[in-house]
Protein backbone atom coordinates (compact mmCIF):
# COMPACT_ATOMS: atom_id res chain seq x y z
CA UNK A 1 0.00 0.00 0.00
CA UNK A 2 1.10 3.51 -0.78
CA UNK A 3 2.11 5.32 2.60
CA UNK A 4 0.19 8.21 1.58
CA UNK A 5 -2.79 5.92 1.41
CA UNK A 6 -2.10 3.77 4.74
CA UNK A 7 -1.85 6.92 6.27
CA UNK A 8 -5.39 8.27 4.55
CA UNK A 9 -6.68 4.90 5.74
CA UNK A 10 -5.68 5.32 9.17
CA UNK A 11 -6.95 8.68 9.45
CA UNK A 12 -10.19 7.39 7.96
CA UNK A 13 -10.05 4.41 10.40
CA UNK A 14 -9.66 6.36 13.38
CA UNK A 15 -12.70 8.89 12.05
CA UNK A 16 -14.54 5.65 12.55
CA UNK A 17 -13.35 4.03 15.54
CA UNK A 18 -15.52 4.32 18.70
CA UNK A 19 -12.54 6.37 20.51
CA UNK A 20 -12.62 8.86 17.74
CA UNK A 21 -16.03 9.60 17.90
CA UNK A 22 -16.14 10.33 21.62
CA UNK A 23 -13.42 12.64 20.84
CA UNK A 24 -15.37 14.33 18.19
CA UNK A 25 -17.70 15.05 20.78
CA UNK A 26 -18.38 18.34 22.43
CA UNK A 27 -18.33 18.58 25.96
CA UNK A 28 -22.07 20.11 27.11
CA UNK A 29 -22.09 22.47 30.24
CA UNK A 30 -25.82 22.68 31.28
CA UNK A 31 -26.57 24.75 34.66
CA UNK A 32 -30.25 24.71 35.70
CA UNK A 33 -30.75 27.83 37.62
CA UNK A 34 -33.96 27.15 40.00
CA UNK A 35 -33.91 30.66 41.21
CA UNK A 36 -34.34 31.00 45.18
CA UNK A 37 -34.12 27.08 45.58
CA UNK A 38 -33.11 26.47 49.12
CA UNK A 39 -30.09 23.44 49.92
CA UNK A 40 -32.67 21.96 52.90
CA UNK A 41 -35.90 22.31 50.81
CA UNK A 42 -33.82 20.03 47.86
CA UNK A 43 -32.54 17.65 50.25
CA UNK A 44 -35.60 16.82 51.98
CA UNK A 45 -37.46 16.29 48.30
CA UNK A 46 -35.00 14.11 47.61
CA UNK A 47 -34.94 12.42 50.25
CA UNK A 48 -38.38 11.45 50.11
CA UNK A 49 -38.58 10.73 46.77
CA UNK A 50 -40.15 13.81 45.36
CA UNK A 51 -37.20 14.08 42.38
CA UNK A 52 -36.40 10.80 41.60
CA UNK A 53 -35.06 11.98 38.41
CA UNK A 54 -32.53 14.59 40.66
CA UNK A 55 -31.66 11.43 42.69
CA UNK A 56 -31.01 9.31 39.60
CA UNK A 57 -29.11 11.04 37.80
CA UNK A 58 -27.31 13.90 39.45
CA UNK A 59 -27.12 13.26 43.00
CA UNK A 60 -26.45 9.54 42.65
CA UNK A 61 -23.65 9.32 40.41
CA UNK A 62 -22.89 12.43 41.31
CA UNK A 63 -22.41 15.11 44.46
CA UNK A 64 -25.04 17.17 46.23
CA UNK A 65 -23.46 20.32 48.66
CA UNK A 66 -23.91 23.20 49.50
CA UNK A 67 -22.54 26.83 48.36
CA UNK A 68 -22.59 30.28 49.69
CA UNK A 69 -23.86 33.26 47.37
CA UNK A 70 -23.12 36.62 47.58
CA UNK A 71 -23.93 39.75 49.47
CA UNK A 72 -26.59 41.01 48.33
CA UNK A 73 -27.89 37.69 47.64
CA UNK A 74 -30.32 38.32 45.14
CA UNK A 75 -31.48 37.86 41.97
CA UNK A 76 -29.21 39.53 39.06
CA UNK A 77 -26.25 40.54 41.02
CA UNK A 78 -26.30 36.80 42.29
CA UNK A 79 -26.39 35.66 38.44
CA UNK A 80 -22.97 37.47 38.45
CA UNK A 81 -20.86 35.23 40.27
CA UNK A 82 -21.73 31.80 37.50
CA UNK A 83 -21.46 34.07 34.87
CA UNK A 84 -18.37 35.89 35.30
CA UNK A 85 -16.48 34.42 37.96
CA UNK A 86 -16.77 37.76 40.55
CA UNK A 87 -18.97 39.20 43.34
CA UNK A 88 -21.70 41.76 42.79
CA UNK A 89 -19.19 44.47 43.99
CA UNK A 90 -15.68 43.48 41.85
CA UNK A 91 -18.54 43.84 38.92
CA UNK A 92 -19.88 47.27 40.33
CA UNK A 93 -23.42 45.93 40.41
CA UNK A 94 -23.67 45.81 43.81
CA UNK A 95 -27.55 45.25 43.64
CA UNK A 96 -30.66 44.76 42.02
CA UNK A 97 -30.90 48.63 42.88
CA UNK A 98 -28.61 51.02 43.14
CA UNK A 99 -27.07 54.94 43.37
CA UNK A 100 -23.67 56.29 42.19
CA UNK A 101 -22.96 58.60 44.54
CA UNK A 102 -19.98 60.09 42.61
CA UNK A 103 -22.24 60.27 39.48
CA UNK A 104 -25.45 61.35 41.23
CA UNK A 105 -22.68 64.13 42.67
CA UNK A 106 -21.61 65.39 39.19
CA UNK A 107 -25.08 64.74 36.97
CA UNK A 108 -27.54 64.27 38.94
CA UNK A 109 -30.63 62.45 36.56
CA UNK A 110 -27.48 61.15 34.53
CA UNK A 111 -28.20 57.31 33.06
CA UNK A 112 -25.36 56.02 34.83
CA UNK A 113 -26.40 57.97 38.76
CA UNK A 114 -29.02 55.41 39.53
CA UNK A 115 -30.67 52.13 38.48
CA UNK A 116 -33.50 49.77 39.33
CA UNK A 117 -32.73 46.28 37.11
CA UNK A 118 -36.40 45.29 38.44
CA UNK A 119 -38.20 47.88 35.57
CA UNK A 120 -37.21 48.89 32.37
CA UNK A 121 -33.20 49.74 33.03
CA UNK A 122 -32.67 46.05 33.25
CA UNK A 123 -32.07 46.41 29.61
CA UNK A 124 -28.97 47.99 30.82
CA UNK A 125 -27.53 45.35 33.05
CA UNK A 126 -25.15 43.82 30.04
CA UNK A 127 -24.12 46.84 29.54
CA UNK A 128 -23.35 47.76 33.21
CA UNK A 129 -20.78 44.94 33.28
CA UNK A 130 -17.25 46.01 33.12
CA UNK A 131 -15.82 45.30 29.22
CA UNK A 132 -12.72 43.64 31.14
CA UNK A 133 -14.68 40.98 32.84
CA UNK A 134 -15.83 37.80 30.13
CA UNK A 135 -19.06 36.07 30.74
CA UNK A 136 -19.21 32.39 30.07
CA UNK A 137 -21.02 33.20 27.14
CA UNK A 138 -18.15 34.96 25.91
CA UNK A 139 -15.98 32.12 26.57
CA UNK A 140 -17.92 29.43 24.77
CA UNK A 141 -18.34 28.57 21.14
CA UNK A 142 -22.09 27.79 21.19
CA UNK A 143 -23.55 29.27 24.32
CA UNK A 144 -27.34 29.39 24.70
CA UNK A 145 -29.53 31.49 27.35
CA UNK A 146 -32.95 30.93 28.38
CA UNK A 147 -34.51 33.43 30.45
CA UNK A 148 -31.34 34.87 32.12
CA UNK A 149 -30.73 38.78 31.77
CA UNK A 150 -27.28 38.14 31.63
CA UNK A 151 -27.14 37.67 27.67
CA UNK A 152 -23.50 39.23 27.18
CA UNK A 153 -21.78 36.91 24.48
CA UNK A 154 -24.49 34.96 23.43
CA UNK A 155 -24.91 34.80 19.44
CA UNK A 156 -27.92 35.95 17.47
CA UNK A 157 -30.60 33.25 17.92
CA UNK A 158 -29.18 31.99 21.18
CA UNK A 159 -31.09 33.92 23.26
CA UNK A 160 -33.82 31.33 23.23
CA UNK A 161 -36.42 32.88 25.25
CA UNK A 162 -35.65 37.01 24.40
CA UNK A 163 -39.01 37.36 22.31
CA UNK A 164 -41.65 35.58 24.60
CA UNK A 165 -39.71 36.83 28.41
CA UNK A 166 -41.22 39.81 28.82
CA UNK A 167 -44.96 38.89 27.89
CA UNK A 168 -44.52 35.59 29.40
CA UNK A 169 -43.04 37.35 33.03
CA UNK A 170 -45.81 39.63 33.04
CA UNK A 171 -48.32 37.90 32.50
CA UNK A 172 -47.13 35.65 35.00
CA UNK A 173 -46.47 38.47 37.12
CA UNK A 174 -50.51 39.43 36.67
CA UNK A 175 -51.92 36.67 37.17
CA UNK A 176 -49.48 34.79 39.84
CA UNK A 177 -48.95 32.09 37.40
CA UNK A 178 -45.39 30.84 36.78
CA UNK A 179 -46.26 27.59 35.57
CA UNK A 180 -46.25 29.00 31.94
CA UNK A 181 -42.57 29.91 32.29
CA UNK A 182 -41.43 27.19 34.09
CA UNK A 183 -42.54 24.92 31.07
CA UNK A 184 -41.14 27.89 28.44
CA UNK A 185 -37.97 26.96 30.09
CA UNK A 186 -38.03 23.23 29.98
CA UNK A 187 -39.40 23.79 26.59
CA UNK A 188 -36.61 26.38 25.03
CA UNK A 189 -33.92 23.97 26.55
CA UNK A 190 -35.32 20.54 24.98
CA UNK A 191 -34.98 22.42 21.55
CA UNK A 192 -31.87 24.27 22.25
CA UNK A 193 -30.60 20.57 22.61
CA UNK A 194 -30.91 20.13 19.40
CA UNK A 195 -28.72 22.99 18.60
CA UNK A 196 -25.57 21.57 19.15
CA UNK A 197 -24.93 23.80 22.21
CA UNK A 198 -21.82 23.52 24.17
CA UNK A 199 -23.02 25.57 27.42
CA UNK A 200 -26.27 26.28 28.28
CA UNK A 201 -27.75 28.76 31.44
CA UNK A 202 -31.19 27.73 31.78
CA UNK A 203 -33.36 29.75 34.86
CA UNK A 204 -37.01 28.32 36.36
CA UNK A 205 -38.11 31.43 38.05
CA UNK A 206 -41.10 29.20 39.86
CA UNK A 207 -39.65 28.55 43.01
CA UNK A 208 -38.77 32.18 43.60
CA UNK A 209 -41.93 33.55 42.43
CA UNK A 210 -43.93 31.37 44.33
CA UNK A 211 -41.84 31.87 47.66
CA UNK A 212 -42.03 35.65 47.23
CA UNK A 213 -46.02 34.67 46.65
CA UNK A 214 -46.59 32.30 49.41
CA UNK A 215 -43.70 31.35 51.69
CA UNK A 216 -40.59 28.74 51.16
CA UNK A 217 -42.31 25.48 51.78
CA UNK A 218 -45.81 25.92 49.97
CA UNK A 219 -47.45 23.14 47.72
CA UNK A 220 -47.03 25.47 44.74
CA UNK A 221 -43.13 26.15 45.44
CA UNK A 222 -43.12 22.13 46.04
CA UNK A 223 -44.70 21.86 42.56
CA UNK A 224 -41.84 24.16 41.04
CA UNK A 225 -39.26 22.13 42.14
CA UNK A 226 -40.88 19.00 40.85
CA UNK A 227 -41.23 20.75 37.79
CA UNK A 228 -37.51 20.83 37.37
CA UNK A 229 -37.17 17.30 38.23
CA UNK A 230 -39.86 16.53 35.17
CA UNK A 231 -37.59 18.39 33.04
CA UNK A 232 -34.34 16.94 34.21
CA UNK A 233 -35.71 13.80 33.44
CA UNK A 234 -36.85 14.54 30.02
CA UNK A 235 -33.12 16.65 28.89
CA UNK A 236 -31.13 13.69 30.71
CA UNK A 237 -33.45 11.29 28.45
CA UNK A 238 -32.92 13.36 25.26
CA UNK A 239 -28.66 13.60 25.98
CA UNK A 240 -28.79 9.87 26.31
CA UNK A 241 -30.83 9.52 22.98
CA UNK A 242 -28.31 12.20 21.23
CA UNK A 243 -25.09 10.13 22.59
CA UNK A 244 -24.02 13.35 24.72
CA UNK A 245 -24.78 12.11 27.84
CA UNK A 246 -21.94 11.04 29.06
CA UNK A 247 -19.91 13.88 27.91
CA UNK A 248 -22.34 16.54 30.11
CA UNK A 249 -21.49 18.33 33.06
CA UNK A 250 -24.93 19.10 34.65
CA UNK A 251 -24.96 21.26 37.38
CA UNK A 252 -28.11 22.27 39.29
CA UNK A 253 -27.95 25.37 41.53
CA UNK A 254 -29.42 28.66 43.03
CA UNK A 255 -28.50 32.25 43.31
CA UNK A 256 -29.61 32.75 46.94
CA UNK A 257 -32.26 30.80 49.45
CA UNK A 258 -35.52 32.72 50.90
CA UNK A 259 -37.19 32.89 53.94
CA UNK A 260 -40.89 33.82 55.18
CA UNK A 261 -41.68 37.41 55.52
CA UNK A 262 -43.60 38.22 58.56
CA UNK A 263 -43.53 41.86 58.53
CA UNK A 264 -42.15 44.75 56.48
CA UNK A 265 -40.17 47.53 57.51
CA UNK A 266 -40.50 50.39 54.81
CA UNK A 267 -36.45 51.83 55.54
CA UNK A 268 -37.01 54.51 52.61
CA UNK A 269 -40.12 55.93 54.59
CA UNK A 270 -38.24 55.79 58.31
CA UNK A 271 -35.73 57.83 57.23
CA UNK A 272 -38.23 60.17 55.29
CA UNK A 273 -40.52 60.38 58.35
CA UNK A 274 -37.49 61.94 60.57
CA UNK A 275 -36.70 64.37 58.15
CA UNK A 276 -35.06 63.41 55.78
CA UNK A 277 -35.86 63.73 52.46
CA UNK A 278 -35.25 60.31 51.01
CA UNK A 279 -34.76 58.97 47.09
CA UNK A 280 -36.18 55.91 46.45
CA UNK A 281 -37.26 53.76 43.45
CA UNK A 282 -40.02 54.62 41.64
CA UNK A 283 -39.66 57.84 43.23
CA UNK A 284 -36.03 58.58 42.00
CA UNK A 285 -37.27 62.62 40.69
CA UNK A 286 -36.93 64.66 43.38
CA UNK A 287 -35.01 67.39 44.03
CA UNK A 288 -32.25 68.16 46.96
CA UNK A 289 -33.02 64.31 48.52
CA UNK A 290 -30.92 64.53 52.00
CA UNK A 291 -30.60 60.38 51.40
CA UNK A 292 -31.82 57.90 49.16
CA UNK A 293 -32.70 53.84 49.99
CA UNK A 294 -32.00 51.30 47.78
CA UNK A 295 -33.19 47.78 48.31
CA UNK A 296 -32.04 44.50 47.33
CA UNK A 297 -34.14 41.19 47.74
CA UNK A 298 -36.14 43.32 49.97
CA UNK A 299 -33.57 42.40 52.86
CA UNK A 300 -30.91 44.60 52.05
CA UNK A 301 -30.59 48.43 51.43
CA UNK A 302 -27.80 50.53 50.18
CA UNK A 303 -28.44 53.69 52.48
CA UNK A 304 -26.70 57.09 50.50
CA UNK A 305 -26.15 60.33 52.62
CA UNK A 306 -26.55 62.91 49.64
CA UNK A 307 -26.32 66.31 51.50
CA UNK A 308 -22.40 66.44 51.79
CA UNK A 309 -20.45 68.68 49.75
CA UNK A 310 -18.61 65.46 47.97
CA UNK A 311 -19.63 62.49 46.36
CA UNK A 312 -16.98 60.54 48.43
CA UNK A 313 -17.90 57.63 50.68
CA UNK A 314 -18.89 58.41 54.64
CA UNK A 315 -16.37 56.34 56.52
CA UNK A 316 -15.72 55.77 60.18
CA UNK A 317 -17.70 57.59 62.75
CA UNK A 318 -18.53 60.17 60.07
CA UNK A 319 -21.61 58.01 59.03
CA UNK A 320 -23.16 57.94 62.65
CA UNK A 321 -22.67 61.71 63.38
CA UNK A 322 -24.60 61.77 59.52
CA UNK A 323 -27.39 59.83 60.50
CA UNK A 324 -27.21 61.42 63.77
CA UNK A 325 -30.85 60.81 66.08
CA UNK A 326 -32.14 58.11 63.17
CA UNK A 327 -28.66 56.35 63.75
CA UNK A 328 -29.81 54.98 67.44
CA UNK A 329 -33.33 54.45 66.47
CA UNK A 330 -32.17 52.15 63.44
CA UNK A 331 -30.08 49.63 65.04
CA UNK A 332 -32.79 49.37 68.05
CA UNK A 333 -35.70 49.02 65.25
CA UNK A 334 -36.28 44.87 65.31
CA UNK A 335 -36.50 44.12 61.72
CA UNK A 336 -32.67 45.17 61.81
CA UNK A 337 -29.80 42.43 61.84
CA UNK A 338 -27.12 45.04 61.56
CA UNK A 339 -25.56 47.65 59.55
CA UNK A 340 -22.57 47.78 57.90
CA UNK A 341 -19.94 50.65 56.83
CA UNK A 342 -16.79 51.72 55.33
CA UNK A 343 -14.38 52.00 58.32
CA UNK A 344 -10.97 54.28 58.73
CA UNK A 345 -8.46 52.86 56.62
CA UNK A 346 -8.52 49.29 55.50
CA UNK A 347 -11.67 48.29 57.35
CA UNK A 348 -15.12 48.02 57.84
CA UNK A 349 -17.39 48.54 60.89
CA UNK A 350 -20.68 45.99 62.10
CA UNK A 351 -23.25 47.18 64.53
CA UNK A 352 -26.15 45.89 65.81
CA UNK A 353 -27.98 46.18 68.55
CA UNK A 354 -26.15 43.32 69.79
CA UNK A 355 -22.95 45.48 69.77
CA UNK A 356 -19.72 46.79 67.40
CA UNK A 357 -17.04 44.67 65.40
CA UNK A 358 -14.43 45.55 63.06
CA UNK A 359 -13.45 43.81 60.21
CA UNK A 360 -9.41 44.61 59.00
CA UNK A 361 -7.98 44.16 56.05
CA UNK A 362 -4.28 42.93 56.11
CA UNK A 363 -1.79 43.04 53.77
CA UNK A 364 -2.11 39.02 54.47
CA UNK A 365 -5.79 39.00 55.04
CA UNK A 366 -9.09 39.28 56.58
CA UNK A 367 -9.62 39.75 60.52
CA UNK A 368 -12.48 40.07 62.60
CA UNK A 369 -12.81 42.14 66.01
CA UNK A 370 -15.96 41.90 68.40
CA UNK A 371 -15.48 45.32 70.20
CA UNK A 372 -18.62 46.05 72.34
CA UNK A 373 -20.34 42.94 70.75
CA UNK A 374 -20.34 39.99 68.16
CA UNK A 375 -22.25 41.03 65.84
CA UNK A 376 -21.73 37.81 63.45
CA UNK A 377 -21.13 35.56 66.54
CA UNK A 378 -17.90 34.68 65.06
CA UNK A 379 -15.51 35.35 68.20
CA UNK A 380 -12.68 37.33 67.63
CA UNK A 381 -10.70 35.91 64.23
CA UNK A 382 -7.43 37.71 64.95
CA UNK A 383 -5.42 35.66 62.14
CA UNK A 384 -5.03 37.29 59.04
CA UNK A 385 -7.36 34.95 56.94
CA UNK A 386 -6.73 35.02 52.67
CA UNK A 387 -10.22 34.37 51.11
CA UNK A 388 -10.68 30.75 51.30
CA UNK A 389 -9.87 30.64 55.11
CA UNK A 390 -11.82 33.27 55.26
CA UNK A 391 -14.95 31.10 53.53
CA UNK A 392 -13.82 28.35 55.73
CA UNK A 393 -13.47 30.35 59.33
CA UNK A 394 -17.55 30.99 58.41
CA UNK A 395 -19.24 28.75 56.58
CA UNK A 396 -21.35 27.03 59.15
CA UNK A 397 -22.19 30.26 60.95
CA UNK A 398 -24.98 32.00 60.81
CA UNK A 399 -23.03 34.69 58.99
CA UNK A 400 -21.34 32.33 55.97
CA UNK A 401 -18.33 34.38 54.24
CA UNK A 402 -19.09 37.57 55.96
CA UNK A 403 -15.51 39.16 56.26
CA UNK A 404 -15.08 38.86 52.66
CA UNK A 405 -18.65 39.44 51.72
CA UNK A 406 -18.39 42.69 53.26
CA UNK A 407 -15.50 43.62 51.86
CA UNK A 408 -16.28 42.96 48.19
CA UNK A 409 -19.24 45.03 48.57
CA UNK A 410 -17.65 48.26 50.06
CA UNK A 411 -14.91 47.54 47.44
CA UNK A 412 -17.67 48.88 45.08
CA UNK A 413 -17.66 52.86 44.53
CA UNK A 414 -21.71 52.49 44.19
CA UNK A 415 -22.31 50.57 47.32
CA UNK A 416 -24.18 52.59 50.04
CA UNK A 417 -22.69 54.71 53.15
CA UNK A 418 -24.79 52.29 54.69
CA UNK A 419 -25.89 48.46 54.12
CA UNK A 420 -28.69 47.62 56.34
CA UNK A 421 -29.25 43.31 56.69
CA UNK A 422 -32.50 42.68 57.43
CA UNK A 423 -33.11 40.25 59.94
CA UNK A 424 -34.99 36.65 59.46
CA UNK A 425 -39.02 37.37 58.87
CA UNK A 426 -38.31 40.82 58.20
CA UNK A 427 -37.97 43.02 54.93
CA UNK A 428 -36.93 46.65 54.35
CA UNK A 429 -39.66 47.52 51.51
CA UNK A 430 -43.01 48.01 51.66
CA UNK A 431 -44.19 51.17 49.43
CA UNK A 432 -44.99 50.15 46.03
CA UNK A 433 -44.24 46.37 46.34
CA UNK A 434 -46.83 44.63 44.78
CA UNK A 435 -47.72 41.57 45.03
CA UNK A 436 -46.59 41.74 49.31
CA UNK A 437 -43.57 39.70 49.17
CA UNK A 438 -44.69 36.69 51.69
CA UNK A 439 -41.17 35.80 51.71
CA UNK A 440 -37.58 37.69 50.92
CA UNK A 441 -33.57 37.23 49.88
CA UNK A 442 -30.57 39.58 49.91
CA UNK A 443 -29.80 39.87 53.54
CA UNK A 444 -26.29 37.96 55.14
CA UNK A 445 -27.91 35.28 56.71
CA UNK A 446 -27.23 32.22 56.21
CA UNK A 447 -30.62 31.41 55.27
CA UNK A 448 -30.23 33.70 52.32
CA UNK A 449 -26.62 32.97 51.57
CA UNK A 450 -26.50 29.06 51.31
CA UNK A 451 -27.92 27.28 47.82
CA UNK A 452 -27.75 24.13 46.60
CA UNK A 453 -25.09 22.93 44.18
CA UNK A 454 -25.29 19.66 42.70
CA UNK A 455 -23.60 17.96 39.87
CA UNK A 456 -23.13 14.65 37.97
CA UNK A 457 -19.29 14.56 38.93
CA UNK A 458 -17.49 13.03 41.71
CA UNK A 459 -14.03 13.87 43.30
CA UNK A 460 -14.06 17.58 42.80
CA UNK A 461 -12.27 19.63 45.78
CA UNK A 462 -14.74 19.26 49.02
CA UNK A 463 -13.47 22.60 50.53
CA UNK A 464 -16.15 24.88 51.33
CA UNK A 465 -17.99 26.38 48.13
CA UNK A 466 -18.76 29.52 46.89
CA UNK A 467 -20.71 30.14 43.90
CA UNK A 468 -18.33 32.44 41.82
CA UNK A 469 -15.41 28.97 42.21
CA UNK A 470 -18.90 27.37 39.47
CA UNK A 471 -16.92 29.55 36.46
CA UNK A 472 -13.48 28.69 36.54
CA UNK A 473 -14.89 24.68 37.46
CA UNK A 474 -17.19 24.84 34.63
CA UNK A 475 -14.23 26.50 32.36
CA UNK A 476 -11.70 23.60 33.68
CA UNK A 477 -14.17 20.79 33.04
CA UNK A 478 -14.82 21.79 29.71
CA UNK A 479 -11.05 21.90 29.37
CA UNK A 480 -10.41 25.56 28.80
CA UNK A 481 -7.96 28.11 30.04
CA UNK A 482 -9.46 29.29 33.70
CA UNK A 483 -9.25 33.26 34.37
CA UNK A 484 -7.01 33.96 37.34
CA UNK A 485 -8.86 37.70 37.90
CA UNK A 486 -11.72 36.43 39.53
CA UNK A 487 -13.03 35.88 42.90
CA UNK A 488 -13.45 31.84 42.43
CA UNK A 489 -11.43 28.90 41.96
CA UNK A 490 -12.01 25.44 40.12
CA UNK A 491 -13.63 22.79 42.24
CA UNK A 492 -12.35 20.12 39.48
ZN1 LIG B 1 -33.30 34.91 42.59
Amino acid sequence: MHPEQSSYFRRFESLCHPKSVFALKRPLVLIYLVDGARPDVMRELVDSGDLPNIRREIVEPGTFRIATSCFPSTTGPAYLPFLTGCFPGTINIPGIRWLDKAAYHRKRWARESFRSYCGYEAAYFNADIPKERPTLHELFDRPFNIFSMITRGVPQGHDLTARVKSGLYLRAHLRHKWEPVDHASHQHLMLGLDQDPEFIFAVFPGVDAYSHLNHPRHEEVLTAYRFVDFSVGQVVEKLKRLGRWDDTLLLLTSDHGLSATHRHFDLALFLQKRGMKTLFYPLVWKKNPAASVMISGNAMGHVYCLNGKSGAALQGEELPRALNSVWEELLQREEVDFVAWRGNGQSYEIAASRGRATIIRHPQGLTYHPRTGDPFGLGELAAPMNLQEALAATFHSEYPDALVQIEQLFACSRAGDLAVSAKVGYDLREAYEWPEHHSSHGSLHREHMMVPLLYNQTGWDERPARTTDVFNTVLKWSGKPTLENTDGQSLC
